[in-house]
């Protein structure tokens, strides 16, 4: 069988590098002149910065990605310490930013800043909604429902910005319990020695080496179809002919290079479903400093921020990851979908947090990245993602763009294309 990927960011590497190892022939189309999309590094200054992720991998070394890329035969090595997670928090009760001093929490000691009453339902709610998993509405209003406190607020915005670059109000409930479920099954994050490049470098080793082509620089304008099925691709006005067609381009851009119109009600539903797609936005600052900002490989959330959901300092884990005798540190801060157009003042208010984050501190910004429309966080708000088939024969989907379900982030992307490669090999 011939398989053409279209895309080399994460979700095309990982099908590419499963059907090569299965023994079918891949082609992977990359419109950039480098592979790995929003997953790979960039040098800057002596620094491995990254084209989107935060060198961060949700569920270390024992997640959904994890276990894909050891099944493809992938040599990456993922870290995992403790802590996984830290929160910030203002030092006197009361307080509701940083300006006079914090202290850090655990993660798993997150309930301490509620009521007794509160503790106490919280202490039966994590019992009964792992058997009784709620459907309707969102986290936040579930929250306002069941655990009503400002830190129920605080503390889910915090996680959800930092995880999914979502306001916990824009997460559905059902996807919400589902990535608290798999937190529970998998663990928390690690990150992979040598960064995202490291990963994606792996994957593009292993097709290669499967005898797979990747094209660079090679930008794919259409997609072909015949009968409801898949043709192939035109890229660089030539075409080339093949069995399926796998995009990891997510649905909207998708739909935009299929050469048929809407001929069947199915398809047309599909066109309405893809048009209601919305991405998720966010930026990211890069850091530089002499000394640890932040002194462990977990997240620091902070959820008393204005604008910043979470911080990583990923050198505490790879030191390779910055010249030699400094510290790489990126904070992360969600940007709802009004405030895209005012992108400058979103990054000011950041700016302001990481000094109050860091106050008394040293440190240089290397870097401000924003991510948004074409090039966004997440192709599709976690849990509104279609699924990885489409109406057109042989044609699918991967990526951000189709995550499965409870899959923060790479984690997600992961479940897609294992969900995908069931319905394509078994
Ligand atoms: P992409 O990486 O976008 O790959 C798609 C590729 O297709 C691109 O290379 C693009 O150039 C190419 N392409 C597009 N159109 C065409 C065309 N017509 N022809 C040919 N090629 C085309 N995830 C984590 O797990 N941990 C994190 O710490 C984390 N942090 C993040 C922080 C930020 C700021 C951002 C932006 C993302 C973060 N993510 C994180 C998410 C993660 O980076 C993405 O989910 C993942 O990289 C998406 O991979 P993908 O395969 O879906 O798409």
């Amino acid at each position: 069988m011939k398989a053409i990927i279209i895309g080399s960011g994460l979700g095309g590497l990982l099908s590419a590098a499963k059907l090569s190892k299965a023994g079918h022939d891949v082609e992977v189309f990359e419109q950039l002149p480098l592979i790995g999309g929003r997953f790979t590094n960039i040098t800057y200054k002596g620094f491995q910065l990254s084209t989107g992720a935060l060198h961060m991998i949700p569920h270390g070394p024992s997640g959904p990605l994890a276990r894909l890329l050891n099944d493809v035969g992938a040599e990456v090595t993922i870290v995992r310490e403790k802590p996984a997670a830290v929160i910030r928090i203002p030092r006197k009760r009361g307080d509701t930013d940083y300006k006079f001093g914090h202290k850090d929490l655990l993660f798993e000691d997150f309930k301490l800043p509620f009521s007794l009453i509160n503790r106490i339902k919280l202490a039966f709610y994590i019992i009964y909604t792992r058997k009784n998993p709620p459907t309707e509405g969102s986290f936040d209003e579930w929250c306002t429902k069941h655990i009503e406190q400002e830190w129920s607020h605080r503390i889910s915005d915090s996680f959800f910005g930092w995880a999914l670059s979502l306001r916990s109000s824009d997460v559905p409930v059902e996807e919400a319990f589902e990535i608290i479920e798999n937190l529970y099954r998998y663990g928390g994050a690690g990150v992979p020695l040598g960064g995202c490049k490291a990963i994606t470098d792996a994957l593009a080793g292993i097709i290669r080496a499967n005898g797979g082509i990747i094209h660079t620089s090679a930008e794919v304008t259409k997609i072909v179809t015949d009968n409801g099925g898949i043709k192939g691709v035109v890229s660089e006005g030539q075409k080339y002919i093949s069995d399926l067609v796998i995009s990891d381009i997510g649905h909207s851009a998708t739909v935009d290079l299929l050469d048929s119109d809407a001929e069947s009600t199915e398809m047309q539903n599909y066109i309405n479903e893809t048009k209601k797609l919305k991405p998720s936005a966010g930026v990211k600052i890069c850091l530089s400093s002499d000394k640890p900002l932040i002194g462990h490989g977990g997240v620091l959330l902070t959820p008393y921020a204005k604008r910043i959901n979470g911080i990583n300092e990923v050198t505490n884990m790879d030191p390779a990851l910055a010249p030699a005798g400094k510290h790489l540190t990126m904070s992360h801060q969600c940007v709802c979908e009004g405030d895209i157009d005012e992108l400058e003042k979103e990054i000011e208010l950041g700016l302001r947090d990481l000094e109050d984050i860091f106050a008394g501190k040293n440190y240089e910004v290397l870097l401000i990245q924003s991510y948004s429309n074409g090039w966004p966080v997440n192709r599709s708000s976690s849990g509104t993602d279609l699924t990885n088939s489409t109406p057109v024969r042989n044609l699918f989907v991967v990526g951000d763009g189709a995550k499965g379900k409870g899959g923060i982030e790479v984690e997600g992307v992961a479940l897609g294309v294992e969900q995908t490669m069931k319905e394509i090999l078994e």
